[in-house]
């Protein structure tokens, strides 16, 4: 079964640090967007494709309302059969209330995702976030009472200011709220972004630090039973994001709205990063980035972002026969580091091997 995201390229107020694609735009642009979504997914129609998450992601999705949140989940039903499906909507905490919350849930919504970044108010200043931690908090309890029973949160590390203490004084207050998934990103510098710049650039966590910030979450989190399951994410038993997994696992999903990107019948492709075009086109472009991705390659680089790791025998079946040679011995040279185990069959990343794993991957597919 294949997952199908949604963007929605809106913000309030772009955020220094961000270069997703995303612009403020009035009502009138956002119901004509909702309109051209709406349209682009009725070309699936009666081809009988069976997927079973969908995933509002931006920008912010919830700057549309409950209606209009509910018109795009309506034409994703009547084009694709859906089962059990989970529903995630992103959610910037200041543009929610408890009226809203519950329109998305009536709207078939089942999984919310807040975009909390901080319990530090100069933290998220800094961030240019237009929410303190007392209305993402809040946004959060509504959303339980409401209720949501799968709720996300993102952190931040490396901002300007932070310490050690005051991440794991973030963290634990996060796990203290009625959540059941956390999202842990490390701060990265943008090329072309207004935090792109000297004074910025020197005032962030540098790398040292930046990697025990990382692996006091991963412990913090692990202890408060948030357990990890990829490089950034962390969840409670049967809390993991099911769309997300479907990115890691190589399952296929179709992405629509300007900047989404697909994976479907093989082929990887993309939207151009164009509202205006979007809606203004009948049917959305889509340039194939890849015919035929290879699939081995791709196993390794994305198994290996989750603790669940990757398998040699699955390598094997795949046709990567000629890899196996390179990668058992790597592991071996990389284990003695502690930053890869080898269970049987398996080879996963350690939290320490997650900090270098685009060099660890590299030299694992170095033949
Ligand atoms: S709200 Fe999110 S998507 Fe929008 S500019 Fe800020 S970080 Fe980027």
């Amino acid at each position: 079964m294949i997952g199908i995201y949604i963007h929605i390229p809106f913000c309030r107020r772009k955020c220094p640090y961000c270069d997703f694609y995303s612009v403020c735009a009035d009502g009138k642009t956002i119901g004509e967007y909702v309109k051209a979504l709406c349209r682009n997914i009725m070309f699936y129609k009666g081809r009988g494709i069976k997927a079973d998450t969908v995933y509002f992601g931006g920008g912010t999705p919830s700057l549309l309302s409950a209606a209009q949140i509910g018109r795009v989940i309506g034409a994703v039903s009547e084009c694709f059969s859906l089962s059990s499906p989970e529903i995630t909507l992103e959610a910037n905490p200041c543009t929610v209330d408890k009226q809203k919350l519950e329109g998305y849930r009536s709207a078939g919504v089942n999984r919310i995702s807040f975009g909390v970044q901080s319990a530090e108010d100069e933290e998220l200043k800094f961030l240019g976030r237009l929410h303190d931690f007392e209305t993402a908090k809040r946004a959060v309890c509504t959303a339980a009472e409401t209720g949501f029973e799968n709720i996300s949160c993102d952190i931040m590390l490396g901002l300007k200011g932070q310490t050690l203490e005051g991440l794991y004084s973030t963290a634990d207050k996060l796990c203290s709220l009625p959540i059941n998934h956390i999202s842990a990103y490390m701060l990265k510098i943008e090329e072309g972004t207004p935090f792109d710049c000297d004074e910025v650039k020197d005032s962030v966590a540098d790398e040292d630090l930046l990697c025990d910030m990382y692996l006091q979450t991963v412990a913090q989190l692990n202890d408060r039973g948030f357990m990890q399951y990829e490089i950034s994410n962390f969840a409670k038993p049967g809390g993991e994001s099911r769309h997300n997994l479907k990115y890691w696992h190589g399952e296929e999903y179709i992405g629509f709205g300007a900047a989404a990107h697909s994976f479907f019948e093989g082929k990887r492709f993309c939207c151009p990063a164009d509202m205006k075009a979007f809606i203004a086109d009948e049917r959305q472009e889509k340039l194939v980035l890849e015919e035929a991705p290879d699939r081995v390659e791709e196993y390794i680089m994305l198994g290996l972002r989750l603790t669940e790791g990757i398998s040699l025998e699955k390598i094997k079946a795949m046709g990567g026969e000629k890899l196996i040679g390179n990668i058992r011995r790597k592991a071996e040279l990389f284990g003695k580091s502690g930053l890869c185990s080898f269970d049987g069959d398996r080879l996963r990343l350690t939290p320490a091997g997650f900090l270098a794993s685009n060099a660890i991957i590299a030299e694992m597919l170095d033949v």
